[in-house]
């Protein structure tokens, strides 16, 4: 499925932090809850769920930031020491083996349109989401929406750990 891919690079804004997608991520979340615009202090954030060994270091370092999230469990933030801006996400949840690589880093985001609007019950009320648009107004149960090739990495995932 990979060997038509073409890599998705990204970075910071200081250009400090480069990286690189080697593969396709494994589903794209719209998040509308509230943590999601308070973090972007917009009004959604577009994230790429990957497997962390899938995404190269290509220049710079992270600085990991310890943030709560609405489990209550946690999350860490990876952004740019010097501009700060976040690149990706570990929720405790998934744990390191999945990033949440934060789409409007890459350097071409229109490449990844959102597969799924998750938390569509705190959605701010002037998005109009397109028409056939998959959206849940809370989380959703991967093994019900993500696509076979998705999950068999998922499930590769789980017997690695
Ligand atoms: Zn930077
Ligand atoms: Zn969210």
């Amino acid at each position: 499925m990979n060997t038509e891919f073409t890599p998705l690079e990204g970075g910071c804004t200081c250009r400090f932090v480069r990286f690189r997608m080697t593969s396709r991520p494994l589903f794209v979340h719209c998040c509308h809850c509230r943590w999601c615009q308070r973090e972007t202090g917009a009004s959604f954030v577009l994230n790429a769920l990957i497997e962390s060994d899938r995404v190269d270091l290509l220049a710079g370092e992270v600085m990991v930031v310890d943030t709560p999230s609405n489990s209550g469990k946690g999350q860490a933030i990876s952004r740019c020491p010097r501009c700060h801006v976040a690149l990706w996400s570990n929720y405790s949840g998934s744990g390191d083996v999945v990033r949440f690589v934060r789409v409007g880093t890459l350097d071409d985001p229109d490449r990844l349109p959102p597969d799924i609007h998750i938390y569509t019950s705190s959605k701010q009320p002037w998005i109009v989401l397109p028409p056939g648009a998959v959206a849940v107004p809370g989380y959703y149960k991967a093994s019900d929406l993500w696509p076979e090739e998705s999950l068999k990495r998922r499930a590769a995932l789980r017997a690695s750990r």
